[in-house]
């Protein structure tokens, strides 16, 4: 199969006008979709689109938005089975991971579909009332990444429209038919012009942060990408909210049960073949462990099968993209270089599809790149560490600061570590667990602002403060 690609503006299937390019199968290598990138002139045309449609979008009632978001929900649901097959072809994930995407995207419309909009009473007095109110800021870009593109696209989109304002969306060009097949659903149910999609790469990205018709941009993906936006972002002082990279650490404490933690470790470490954001990318184990817990994870690995994401049987689907499998490669092999030791996987499976089975590398400490440098891949790297102050500054010698987990019994020394680590959030006992009700953002390099929950809904408006003398 060959889909033609395209944009969507004003409610209108459009070709592109700008390069053209393909969208590969990452466990095939065949190209599966073709088109444009838009052109500017195409963006121009996307933002005036959505300038004008928020003349009235903003203007609907809490009541109607609300019902027209679960309309949005309806539909996601009743095409739940074609986005998720066109999510494995374009994203590479098995079967049940693209449905458990669906479902989370459905599950995060109906929850912002529902939250309330708050007033905040600021003093209420016998000759004055103040009131902080929330109003949309007017059109929200979203820029996504090729690693969960629905859920994401999900996360940026609705909360925009819950608060009233219009939205120009581009997915990555790795992963855009998703993206673009959600955005003909939700022109089926709102208005022209509220929701539009362009696609392109770094030069339509660069104008999107720079449009002077744009008064947000909600961004997910590469640090560096990040730290771009916010500098051309500045003409119009866009508002902005960040979600960039991580490379979270774990810490298992002295007593755990390995057999009781193992399976969660694996699972939150290589969660969409490691290519998640929060996932555990550094696990720090204590020595009295660390041989049954290394032991425990390989066999857990060497269990996996690797395949085709729509093949039967199938738990651990290809790396989305050649870039991305080359360097899961050469960080592995750097970390063998360096005295790694590869207790499962370890090198690409021969053949077509960018196919690397799930790799536990143990012998390696802070100072090797695949402990510093995030790895967004199927490759851990163990950590034995003897002393708990030791395992802290190690997990917190790291520019990064997405998320983090303490693994242990004593749930008491366990809170009180967790609450050391530089992280945006720290789960015990758990990783990578997102929430529609849990505000979610990283520190330090890893972004700015947070999603989901009031708060993260709140990030899309603009507090206006009525002080009546009564
Ligand atoms: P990326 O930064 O390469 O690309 C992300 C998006 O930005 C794509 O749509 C791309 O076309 C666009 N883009 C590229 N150059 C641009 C520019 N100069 N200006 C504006 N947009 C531009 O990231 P990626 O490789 O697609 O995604 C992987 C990264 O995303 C990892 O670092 C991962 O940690 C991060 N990520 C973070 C979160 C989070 O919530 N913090 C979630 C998922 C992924």
């Amino acid at each position: 199969m060959s889909t033609e690609l395209s944009l969507l503006i004003n409610g209108d299937k459009v070709a592109g006008h700008g390069a053209a390019f393909d969208v590969i199968n990452p466990a095939t290598e065949a190209a599966i979709a073709s088109g444009r990138m838009a052109s500017v002139e195409q963006l121009d045309q996307a933002v005036a689109a959505a300038r004008q449609a928020f003349q009235s979008w903003r203007k609907t009632s809490d009541a109607e938005r609300t019902a027209l978001l679960h309309k949005v929900a309806d539909r996601i649901e009743a095409n739940a089975d074609e986005l998720a097959r066109i999510i494995v072809q374009e994203q590479g994930k098995p079967l049940f991971l693209a449905q458990m995407e669906v479902g989370g995207a459905i599950a995060w419309t109906r929850y912002n579909a529902d939250l309330e909009i708050p007033v905040k009473l600021i003093e209420d007095s016998e000759h004055k009332r103040i009131e902080g109110h929330r109003k949309p800021l007017g059109v929200v870009a979203s820029i996504t990444p090729w690693n969960w593109p629905l859920m994401i696209a999900i996360w940026h989109i609705i909360p925009a429209l819950r608060t009233g304002n219009t939205v120009v969306c581009k997915p990555s060009g790795l992963t855009p038919l998703n993206t673009l097949r959600l955005v003909e659903i939700i022109n089926e149910v709102l208005p022209a012009g509220v929701v539009n999609l362009v696609t392109g790469e770094r030069e339509i990205g660069e104008a999107i942060s720079a449009h002077s018709g744009i008064d947000k941009v909600i961004f997910t993906g590469s640090t560096p990408t990040g730290q771009n936006i916010m500098a051309n972002a500045s003409g119009n002082l866009k508002r902005l909210t960040l979600e960039l990279g991580g490379n979270d650490a774990a810490i298992v404490l002295p007593g755990t049960d390995v057999d009781a933690v193992a399976e969660g470790i694996f699972q939150t470490a290589f969660l969409n073949m490691g290519q998640t954001c929060a996932a555990l990318k550094r696990l720090y184990v204590h020595d009295s462990l660390y041989d049954a817990l290394c032991a425990k994870l390989a066999e857990i690995a060497n269990a996996q099968v690797v395949g085709d994401g729509l093949a039967e049987g199938t738990s651990f689907g290809p790396v989305q993209n050649a870039n991305q499998f080359q360097r899961v490669k050469e960080l592995v092999e750097d970390a063998k270089a360096r005295g790694g030791r590869i207790l499962s996987g370890g090198a690409p499976v021969d053949g077509k599809g960018y196919f690397y089975p799930p790799t536990i590398v143990a012998d390696v400490s802070n100072g090797v790149r695949l402990v510093d440098e995030e790895q967004f891949g199927p490759a851990l790297p163990v950590i034995r560490y003897s002393d708990i102050d030791e395992a802290i500054r190690l997990a917190n010698d790291c520019p990064f600061g997405l998320g983090g987990s303490v693994w242990g019994p004593d749930l008491a020394q366990a809170n009180s570590i967790a609450r050391q680590l530089e992280c945006g959030t720290v789960w015990i006992n758990g990783h990578a667990e997102v929430l529609p009700h849990a505000p979610f953002g990283g520190c330090k390099l890893s972004g700015v602002g947070v999603e989901f929950g009031v708060e993260g809904l709140l990030e899309y408006t603009q507090l206006q403060i009525v002080n009546c003398n009564r």
